[in-house]
C-alpha cells in the first residue's frame, strides 16, 4: 500500500456520495479518495415520479458533482469504468487506469428488459423512470395522454425490486388524470407482489389495507401475484392469460448488474452484483466493498410469482456509509463495523400526487417491532421538503446530519 491509500468509489450518486463524504471526514488527508462516474450530475431520483407528470424540472433535482466534491478534495474523474481487475486493484476506465488500494462499487443497477419480451422504452411499448431521460421521455408520452386519454397499466414485473415506485407512479398518474385533464379511464396496477403493499418484504404494518382502500376510493383496478408474459404496443399478456389493453403504460423490470460488473470476471455474481459480507465487504476480495442498488441480497421469503428485493435510498446511503466505515477502521486499525441489510432501518414516503404514505419500521425483514405506517396529504408535502433538505445536505457534504 501506498504512504496514502487511494480509495477509488465507482458511482457518485446515493451511496457513492454517502461513501465519498465518509471517508472524508474521517480520514482528511490520511488518504486520497477519488469518485467515477459516467455522469457528472447528482440526480435526488425519487423526485423523478413528478418529472412524469410535468410536476419538477430535471434541473430542480441534480447539482453538478464537482461542486460537492472537489471543494472537499475528493477528486472527480468523469469517466465510465469499463472493467475492474480485482487482482491486479485496478478499474480500467473508457480513458485510463486507476491503481486503488480500496474499491467501492456504487454502481446502481440497470433493468434486465430481455426478462419479459416486448418491455421497455426501447421498444417504444412501454415506459420508464429510473433516468432523466427516461422519466423525460414518459413525460412526453404522458402529455400525449392526456390530449386524449385512454387505458392506463403501471407494472412492477417479476422480480423488480422497486415496488413502492410502482404504487407512486400508478397513483401520481391518477392524479394527474384527474387535474389535468378531468378524466376517467380505466387504471390497471400489475404486480408480483403476493397482495398490495408486500413491497418485497412481507408487507410493512398495514400498508395493504391503506392501499386497498386508496385504489379502491380513486377506481384503480389491481391484479397480485402475477407474473407479465409478454407486452405488445397496445397489449399486456398476463401469465395466467389475462389481458389488458392501453394507451400508456409504465413498466418495472427486475434488476441486472452493471456492465461494468458483468465483464469484471470475480467481482459480481451470476447476475451482476457484488456480494458482500455485513461490513459490506466483497466475500473474495477484502478491499472491494459494495453498497447500494450495486450489492446482492437474498430475498428471504419464496413466493408464487418471485419478487426482488427493495434497495431503497436511505438503506444505499446506509451502505455506503457503513462500506466506508469499514475502510476507515482498516487504515486506522479500529474495529470493523456490522449491519446486515437485514436490520438496516426502513424510512420511505411513498407519494401519491396530493397525498403520501410514509413508512417506519426498525427492519427492512420482518420479524419487526416497530412498523408504524401513516398517510394523508401532509406526508406529500412532508416529501417535497425532504427532496429540498436531502439535496442540500448533499451538495454541502453534511451527511452525518439525520
Ligand atoms: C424514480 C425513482 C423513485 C425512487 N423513489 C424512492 C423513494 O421514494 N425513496 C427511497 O428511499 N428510494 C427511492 N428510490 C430508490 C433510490 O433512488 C435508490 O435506492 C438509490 O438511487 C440507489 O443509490 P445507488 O447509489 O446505489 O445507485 P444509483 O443512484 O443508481 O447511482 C449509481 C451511480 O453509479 C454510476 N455508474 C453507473 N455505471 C457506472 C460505471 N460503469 N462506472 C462508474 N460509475 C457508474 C452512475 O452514474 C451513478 O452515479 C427511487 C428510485 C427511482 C429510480
Amino acid at each position: 500500500m501506498n504512504a496514502k491509500p487511494r480509495i477509488v468509489i465507482l458511482g457518485g450518486n446515493f451511496a457513492g456520495l454517502h461513501a465519498a463524504f465518509e471517508l472524508h471526514h474521517t480520514l482528511k488527508d490520511k488518504a486520497e479518495v477519488m469518485v467515477i462516474a459516467p455522469e457528472d450530475n447528482f440526480v435526488f431520483l425519487p423526485s423523478l415520479i413528478w418529472v412524469v407528470t410535468g410536476r419538477c424540472s430535471p434541473r430542480r433535482i441534480s447539482f453538478d458533482l464537482r461542486t460537492a466534491l472537489e471543494p472537499r478534495g475528493i477528486t472527480f474523474v468523469h469517466q465510465h469504468a469499463e472493467r475492474i481487475d480485482a487482482e491486479k486493484n485496478q478499474v480500467v476506465t473508457n480513458m485510463n487506469t486507476f491503481p486503488y488500494d480500496y474499491l467501492v462499487v456504487a454502481t446502481g443497477a440497470d433493468p434486465d428488459w430481455d426478462s419479459v419480451p416486448g418491455m421497455g422504452p426501447h421498444h417504444k411499448h412501454t415506459h420508464y423512470v429510473c433516468s432523466v431521460p427516461w422519466a423525460s421521455n414518459a413525460q412526453r408520452g404522458w402529455r400525449e395522454l392526456l390530449k386524449d386519454p385512454g387505458p392506463v397499466v403501471v407494472g412492477a414485473a417479476q422480480a423488480t425490486g422497486c415496488y413502492g415506485l410502482g404504487y407512486e407512479m400508478v397513483l401520481n398518474l391518477v392524479y394527474s388524470l384527474h387535474k389535468d385533464a378531468n378524466a376517467k379511464v380505466p387504471v390497471t396496477f400489475v404486480t408480483s407482489e403476493p397482495f398490495l403493499g408486500h413491497l418485497g418484504m412481507g408487507g410493512v404494518g398495514n400498508v395493504k389495507e391503506v392501499l386497498e382502500g386508496l385504489f379502491k376510493e380513486l377506481g384503480i383496478e389491481w391484479i397480485t401475484n402475477m407474473a407479465t408474459k409478454e407486452i405488445t404496443n397496445d397489449t399486456i399478456y398476463l401469465e395466467d392469460g389475462q389481458t389488458i389493453p392501453f394507451k400508456y403504460s409504465l413498466y418495472l423490470a427486475r434488476f441486472k448488474g452493471r456492465k461494468v460488473i458483468l465483464d469484471s470476471p470475480g467481482v459480481g455474481d451470476e447476475r451482476g452484483f457484488i456480494p458482500v459480507n455485513a461490513r459490506y465487504q466483497h466475500t473474495t476480495y477484502k478491499n472491494i466493498y459494495g453498497a447500494g442498488v450495486a450489492v446482492a441480497v437474498k430475498q428471504p421469503e419464496v413466493t408464487d410469482v418471485p419478487v426482488g428485493v427493495p434497495k431503497t435510498g436511505y438503506m444505499s446511503d446506509v451502505m455506503g456509509k457503513v462500506a466506508a466505515q469499514n475502510i476507515e477502521a482498516d487504515i486506522l486499525g479500529k474495529p470493523p463495523r456490522e449491519l446486515p441489510f437485514a436490520d438496516i432501518k426502513l424510512l420511505c414516503i411513498m407519494d401519491g400526487g396530493d397525498r403520501a404514505i410514509s413508512i417506519i419500521s426498525d427492519r427492512v425483514f420482518p420479524p419487526r417491532k416497530q412498523a408504524i405506517v401513516r398517510s394523508g396529504h401532509m406526508w406529500h408535502w412532508a416529501k417535497l421538503m425532504f427532496e429540498r433538505y436531502y439535496m442540500w445536505k448533499v451538495k454541502t457534504g453534511r451527511i452525518y446530519l439525520p
